[in-house]
């Protein structure tokens, strides 16, 4: 066949250990074979992140920035372990940290549905996409600890110097304090992300707060994002056939576990936090996820959820096969590949994504497998394999795609 042409190229952020292997299996086997592929390539595995100070993350995301389209393979955020390990001068701040603050996005996440892996919820036949706040509250939180009787108080001081003050609470004995904010700027770049990405994908978006409760704080993320939706979005929502629906968090998490999926859940920080580890837990399988940063101007980062697989890595290294699931690092593939193919009008190649993923479904669905998934699914016929076979399967069922096309 005679390979897809690209026009714009893809932003290409590598990265570490058995993910990096699988980046490179995963190019030479289902892409590099189909499409003429053009890409922006920034190696941010770690020892390059530390020969280049780092420098080579920044650069990433103003690439990201200028050409639209990203694809991210995991990367190792350092901890003291690493340190030894890459002989490393720093102990180099996340790549996702850094590159989600430059691009000043939001996470969606999102899981595969593939037959035999059922969600531990019947009715859940839809995905349920999570998306997170990522600033403030009590992630950047400020706390007292007291042992003594005292006064709490908030206390406020504008820029002219004025203060406006209000009462905690008035400690009897010990007890403790926070205190968390948030800005109006970061709530607004939220809703418009999460609002953007409902008319991309054609999903109703839900949002829940606490408002009942935090009739300021919680109220203030309700009002954003009702006057941003009415004002700039009604219309777009009206004409895309989708909805926004706001409701009380545990009404929301009451509505999630009856639903069928099929929408975007837009969350608070800490309840994205803790909620999107629930939802991927209950759908199954941490390598059937996906994750993309789409930034408020309109940038996508596409990568899978789950970290670089170190455990798989060492034994790779010791010359043992290993099953370890590409699926999510593939589907980070076709997302930006798709969303590269829409942005430059090349249905050709936004075609290819689509036929790749129905590729991946049916190897999974005919019975081949990586372990992971052999342990958990209920095909009754099934063969755990090792990645490199796994992915040669699905080469060859993307192959007689093409060809049968003629
Ligand atoms: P991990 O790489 O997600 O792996 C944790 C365990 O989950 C694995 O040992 C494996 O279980 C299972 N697993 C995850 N992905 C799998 C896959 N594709 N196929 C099969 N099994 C899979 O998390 P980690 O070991 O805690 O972190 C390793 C490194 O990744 C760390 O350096 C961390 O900083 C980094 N990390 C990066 C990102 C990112 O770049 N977005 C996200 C998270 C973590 P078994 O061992 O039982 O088979
Ligand atoms: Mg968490």
């Amino acid at each position: 066949m005679n390979k897809i042409k690209m026009t714009a190229p893809l932003v290409e952020m590598d990265g570490d250990e058995m993910t990096r292997v699988l980046w490179k299996w995963i190019k030479e086997l289902l892409i590099l074979p189909f499409v003429d592929l053009k890409t922006q390539y920034f190696d941010l595995g770690l020892k390059n992140r530390n020969a280049t100070a780092d420098a080579v993350t920044a650069e990433s995301a103003r690439a990201a920035k200028k050409y639209g389209v990203a694809v991210k393979c995991a990367t190792i955020t350092p901890n003291a372990q690493r340190m030894t390990e890459y002989n490393l001068t720093q102990m180099w701040k996340s790549p996702n940290g850094t590159i989600r603050s430059m691009l000043d996005g939001t996470v969606f996440r999102s899981p595969i549905i593939v037959k035999g892996v059922e969600p531990y919820i019947k009715t859940w036949t839809k995905p349920i996409v999570i998306a997170r706040h990522a600033y403030g509250d009590v992630y950047k939180n400020t706390e007292i600890k007291t042992d003594k009787k005292g006064k709490a108080e908030l206390v406020f001081t504008d820029s002219d110097g004025n203060e406006t003050r209000s009462l905690i609470h008035d400690f009897e004995g010990g007890g403790i304090i926070q205190g968390i904010h948030n800005t109006d700027a970061s709530i607004l770049s939220f809703a418009r992300a999460c609002m953007n990405y409902a008319l991309d994908t054609k999903m109703d978006l839900w949002f829940a707060t606490k408002d009942t409760i935090s009739k300021v704080y919680d109220r203030n993320f309700k009002d954003i994002f009702d006057e941003v939706y009415t004002r700039e979005y009604k219309e777009k929502f009206a004409a895309a056939g989708t909805e926004y629906f706001y409701t009380l968090i545990d009404d929301a998490v009451a509505r999630v576990i009856r639903s069928s999926g099929g929408y975007i859940w837009a969350c608070k920080n800490y309840d994205g936090d803790v909620m999107s580890d629930m939802v991927a837990t209950a759908y199954g399988s941490l390598a059937m996820m996906t994750s993309v940063l789409v930034s408020p101007d309109g940038v996508f980062e596409y990568e899978a959820a789950h970290g670089t697989v170190q455990r798989h890595y060492y034994k790779y290294l010791n010359g043992e096969e290993t099953s370890t699931n590409p699926v999510a690092t593939v589907f980070a593939w076709t997302g930006a590949l798709r969303k590269r193919g829409e942005l430059d009008g090349n249905s050709e190649l936004a075609d290819f994504a689509g036929k790749l993923e129905n590729a991946v479904l049916e190897t999974v669905e005919s019975g081949v497998m990586t372990g992971d998934l052999a342990a958990i699914s209920s095909l009754p016929e099934k063969k755990s394999v090792d990645s490199q076979t796994f992915l040669k399967a699905i080469a060859g069922k993307l192959t007689v795609m093409y060809e049968s096309k003629g």
